[in-house]
Parts: structure tokens; sequence; C-alpha cells
């Protein structure tokens, strides 16, 4: 099933995305069904046996994605993003031979680089991506495949991780290079407002089916920049799960971003940073394209 959060006349509801353009709304359906996906995660296969019923019945007038306004999927995530800094060999090598991570001299790190995006920096597919708030002018594009916990735990094992996928998301993990550089610590340069697009809608695990078949492309301006396959992880989505809930308990609704392939504009010399009026676009196979443009 894919959800989106919509906004229809002002009211935040939830709705299954079907036919690729219609949105069954949901809470209309069924009002046991909350509207915030947070609290549908939470509700685990109560939810989703509630959502799914209404599908299969098929007693509903869907709307078309014209009449509503999609939100992200987490308009305000509960906690932070958690976020893995290097998780490709070739983006791994183009960052650190760009000049731009001051954070470790070693290429390829021997565990996953860990940071957080805040969540009031999630924007929704097609929201415009403020870079003029970057006093450096120096805003970059990363596109990631996100994971979406659904039961929480903590000591979760690799073998069991997959249990504990809800879904999945895309997420633009918009960067002001200068500041990440300067700052050290990546926190600054990644929590501009508006810098993390997401969506446009969860699929569910079983939708989805072998993550590990698909494919993330992104383009800037129709022009193909980063394309990879998600087999191709440094540490893989179960490996990370594991890394994570050692000590910290993760909670449904948690996202974990995996990590950004080669082709981001720090790979090219000289560096390609955004300017207003670019388009960008990621795909993941089985889940979608997340497309916005620089304000
Ligand atoms: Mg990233």
């Amino acid at each position: 099933m894919k959800l989106v959060t919509f906004d229809l006349s002002g009211e935040l509801r939830l709705g299954a995305l079907i036919d690729g353009s219609k949105v069954v709304d949901l809470n209309l359906a069924d009002a046991r069904i909350p509207r915030d996906l947070n609290e549908f995660v939470s509700g685990g296969p109560t939810s989703l046996e509630l959502a799914r019923n209404i599908i299969t019945a098929g007693d509903f007038t869907p709307l078309s994605l014209e009449e509503v306004k999609l939100k992200a999927p987490f308009p305000r995530p509960l906690r932070n993003i958690m976020c893995v800094g290097k998780n490709y060999y070739d983006h791994a090598n183009e960052f650190g031979g760009s000049g731009y991570d001051a954070s470790s001299s070693q290429l390829i790190p021997d565990h996953p680089p860990i940071f957080t995006k805040a969540s009031t920096t999630v924007i929704a597919d097609w929201e415009p991506i403020p870079a003029y708030l970057d006093p450096t002018d120096t805003v970059d594009y990363e596109g990631e495949l996100t994971v979406v916990i659904g039961k929480g735990g903590r000591g979760i094992r690799r073998d069991e991780a997959y249990n504990h996928v809800f879904g999945y998301t895309i997420i633009n993990d918009v960067t002001a290079r200068d500041l990440q550089q300067r700052h050290k610590q990546w926190f600054i340069g990644k929590n501009i407002d508006g810098f993390c697009p997401m969506g446009p809608c969860v699929v569910t695990a079983d939708e989805v089916g072998n993550i590990t078949t698909c494919t993330l492309q992104t383009k800037v301006n129709g022009e193909l920049r980063q394309n990879a396959a998600v087999k191709d992880l440094i540490f893989d989505i179960p490996y990370l799960i594991e890394c994570l809930s050692e000590g910290m308990t993760l909670e449904a609704g948690d996202l974990i971003a995996t990590g950004t392939p080669a082709g981001v504009g720090i790979g090219f010399e000289p560096p390609v940073f955004l300017k207003s009026g670019d388009v960008i676009e990621i795909s993941v196979d089985r889940i979608g394209t997340l497309t916005n443009v620089v304000a």
C-alpha cells in the first residue's frame, strides 16, 4: 500500500494512493483510522488491516491528485531523521576527493557515520527548496532511500531487522556544503529549514518486496546524475538497524536515510551547486519520484 498525507481544505488527512494518481481518503472511509501517519504506523497490523479492508471493499470515490495538496508523508516526524554519512563506495570516494569532508581522513569508514536532520527540515513533494537560506550559496542534493521503522525495539539483530521495517520513502538530504565543511560536524549544513524534501508516499514493505533489487536515480533538470543499486550499500539496511538499535530504542515512525550514491554536485570539478529554478527528481523503483524545484 502507498500511503500519503494530504491537505484537504486546510485539514491534514491520511490517504492511500491508487492507480498512480488517485487518493482514497482513508479517514473518510473509516473514522478509526488516524489522520497522522505516526499514529497509523504505531497501530501496526491493526492499522494496515483497516486500510486494506477499505481498498478491497472498493466502496469509495477517490480524489484526483489535482484536488488535494500532498504533504510529506510525515510532515513532522516524531524525532530527528537518522542519516548515514557515507554508504556507497563511489560517493565516499567522490566526497573524500572533493575537499568538503572535514570529518575524517578515512575514505571508507569501518563504522557508518551517523548524523541527524531535524524534523523541522521536512517539506513535501513539489514544495520549493529554500536554497536562498544558505548564507554560503553552496546548496547540493543527495537522493536517498529512507527506511520507516514499524515495530520499535532495542538490540534488534540483523536477521530480525526486516521484521521491524514498516516501509520505505525517499528523501533529498539537501546540504549546504560550505557550512558542512566549515563546522566539521554536519548538523548545521544539513538542517536549514526546508532542506529535507520527503515523499511522495510511504510504501509498505510487503508492497516493495525485496528492497535490494531497487535502484535509486536522481535527475537534475532532466540530466541523470545519480544511478545506484540499493544492493551496493556499504552498510546494508539490516546492519544499520542492528547498529542503531544496539543501545538506543528505535520507535515506530523512526526514519533512517540510508545515504546517497555518487553523482552529487561536489563530485564535479569544479563543484556544481544548485541554483534557483533547478528541478531535482529522485526516483526509487516501486516507491515513486520525489520532485522539488529550487526557490
Ligand atoms: Mg546524505
